[in-house]
């Protein structure tokens, strides 16, 4: 392409010079961390090449001017002309496609060029030939990469190849004008080159961008073929599944299973949140914070409620945070476990309650009071215990039957739960015996309550299978807080008083005072020296007692029963028992 004109003066040399330099820092910035590297340090050192026959062609006119022998010179300058041509080709067949001749074919082609230097320059010398060859060598490299570069423009991004192709062309343009003996450019264009390094550095420059345009293109299809991937395994799961918005908590994604298990419609997705499904919003906020920590949750049981359903249910949920359409996401797949969550309860309650009444049980109620004392105990609160215990029960069996008897204790368990706060705790003792246990009450005000339960008790009417108004009475004995603070004591203690009760009439309420206390004392003592003689515990005398007033004359199923638990209708939260309320009881 160049002309030898260049090296007239010394600034042409220097701004060809800075040119190359200059196209030298492109091929750097254009060739990191893109895949055209290869191919544009090819173009690079053809072009230097090509740089350096134009400084040959000039050394060997000047001594052919001198008179000197050159044919040497002529042919290094033909070969490295040559191998010039054989680069621009190789780096064409590199950063190009298809339709440019591949390597074996350059091959080919420089074998041909090699022997028709030979030929024209020794063995048959042809001045003119060898004046051609200078120019269709080059012109034929640029004519390669030409092609090359400008076969790109069928890609999306393709600014930087076809500006370089549009450079290589005007150069092989501008060797075909040469070859046709234009004086011109044979003699006068210096700056040739030195535009060509110019332009093809910016076109490198610019192809830099397009190689990160293309490689946006396809992270970005990347990412939808993952998001349809994504959505087809959802779609195809035969789990309900949905995908949120961590950011909002939206739901942007949900299968035809998750659509129906929740209630909702597909089209109106996205005006949920997926924590308008949380029944219990401390149980979001626990799911969340271990997805914060460990980014994926198995087997996490969360209580749903739906736009559609009332009754809350469970699901067990394996949860993850994944991305997904450029967005942090939740990726949630739940299985019902309602039955089996019922079904726990179930024998939760088979192992805490008594089935005839639904009351807790015995054991229940020890261990929950353990703890309630300590409780009351740190918070420095009084409590009280009351027994109760039906008065002349075997006479409601004997005229009535069992099955009134079993009527009486049912309606005489929801009436002592419904007047009771909830957070008194209310439990079937055995037999016609319960007992309460009542959170900050102290004996006096405990003898209050046990007092209007007492009387709400004995208006209770149950009617006998024969339509006769079944009434009776309890009477109830109240242990403190004030006489000891172990439950066994507590019990004994309120039984004591109930046995009391009893002597003294019945229907009636008598607190065990702290007086009560040692007389108490010594005739426990008594009772374990006499039960250490027989080498007997006292549990068990007790444990054999119960065993036989519950089951007395009671059929098989009752004890299987599994009536339900009698629906709270009256139970309130702050309230006390039948009006007797917070203050009155301090
Ligand atoms: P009092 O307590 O007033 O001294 O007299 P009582 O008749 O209630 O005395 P006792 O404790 O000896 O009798 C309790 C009776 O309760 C005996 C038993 O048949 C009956 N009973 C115990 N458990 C049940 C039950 O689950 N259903 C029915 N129908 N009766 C039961
Ligand atoms: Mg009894
Ligand atoms: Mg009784």
């Amino acid at each position: 392409m160049g002309t030898i004109s260049i090296f007239n003066q010394t600034s042409n040399v220097v701004f060809t010079l800075l040119s190359l330099f200059l196209l030298f820092c492109a091929s750097i910035y254009a060739s990191k961390g893109t895949k055209l590297g290869k191919g544009i340090w090819l173009l690079y050192w053809g072009l230097v090449l090509e740089f350096v026959t134009i400084y040959i062609g000039k050394h060997s006119s000047d001594i052919f001017s001198h008179g000197g022998g050159i044919e040497g010179w002529v042919f290094v300058e033909l070969l490295l002309n040559l191998i010039s041509m054989i680069l621009l080709a190789m780096a064409a067949s590199q950063i190009l496609v298809n339709g440019v001749p591949d390597l074996p074919v350059i091959g080919g082609f420089g074998a041909l060029g090699l022997v028709a230097i030979i030929y024209f320059l020794f063995i048959s010398p042809d001045g003119e030939m060898v004046s051609n060859m200078r120019q269709i060598f080059p012109l034929t490299g640029f004519a390669y990469i030409s092609v090359s570069f400008l076969s790109q423009w069928r890609n999306k991004h393709h600014g930087g190849f076809v500006f370089a192709g549009i450079v290589s062309l005007s150069v092989a343009f501008v060797m075909v004008l040469k070859l046709f003996g234009n004086e011109y450019f044979l003699m006068s264009a210096w700056y040739v080159p030195a535009c060509t390094y110019v332009l093809l550095s910016i076109a490198l420059i610019m192809m830099k961008g397009d190689f990160y345009a293309k490689k946006l293109d396809e992270s970005q299809l990347e990412i939808e073929r993952y998001n349809k991937r994504i959505e087809e395994i959802i779609k195809s799961s035969p789990f309900p599944i949905i995908i949120s918005r961590l950011s909002d908590d939206r739901i942007i994604l949900a299968n035809n299973n998750a659509i129906k298990l929740f209630g909702i419609r597909q089209e109106e997705l996205e005006r949920y949140r997926l924590k308008d499904f949380f029944a219990d919003s401390e149980n979001r906020r626990l799911l969340n914070e271990r997805l914060e920590q460990e980014r994926e949750v198995q087997d996490f049981e969360v209580l749903v409620t739906t736009p559609s359903s009332n009754t809350p249910f469970w699901l067990l949920t394996s949860a993850n945070v994944i991305d997904y359409n450029y967005d942090v996401a939740l990726y949630a797949a739940f299985q019902d476990i309602t039955s089996r969550k019922n079904r726990e309860v179930l024998l939760k309650n088979q192992a805490i309650r008594d089935p005839l009444t639904s009351l807790f049980n015995r054991r229940y109620f020890e261990d929950e009071v353990y703890k309630r004392i300590l409780e009351s105990k740190t918070a420095n609160e009084p409590f009280s215990v009351l027994m109760i215990d039906a008065d002349h029960f075997k006479n409601v069996n004997d005229t009535y039957g069992h099955k009134t008897g079993d009527k009486v204790l049912i309606e005489l368990a929801s009436t002592c739960e419904r007047a009771l706060r909830d957070v008194d705790i209310v439990a079937r003792y055995g037999g016609e015996e319960f007992v309460i246990f009542l959170a900050g009450v102290n004996a006096q005000k405990g003898k209050t309550v046990a007092d209007r339960l007492r009387e709400t008790i004995s208006e209770i009417v149950v009617h006998s299978d024969e339509g006769d108004e079944v009434r009776f009475t309890v009477s109830i004995g109240v242990s403190s807080n004030e006489i000891s603070d172990n439950i066994d004591t507590l019990i004994k203690a309120a039984d004591e008083a109930l046995y009391k009760a009893k002597e003294t009439g019945r229907n009636r309420v008598v607190v065990f005072n702290k007086e009560d206390m040692e007389a108490f004392d010594n005739r426990e003592t008594q009772e374990r020296i006499k039960n250490e003689a027989n080498n007997r515990h006292p549990i068990f005398d007790k444990e054999e007692n119960e065993e036989i007033s519950l089951l007395d004359g009671i059929e098989a199923q009752h004890i299987q029963s599994d009536t339900p638990k009698i629906e709270d209708g009256g139970s309130d939260e702050s309230g006390l028992l039948l009006g007797v309320d917070e203050e009155d009881l301090k």
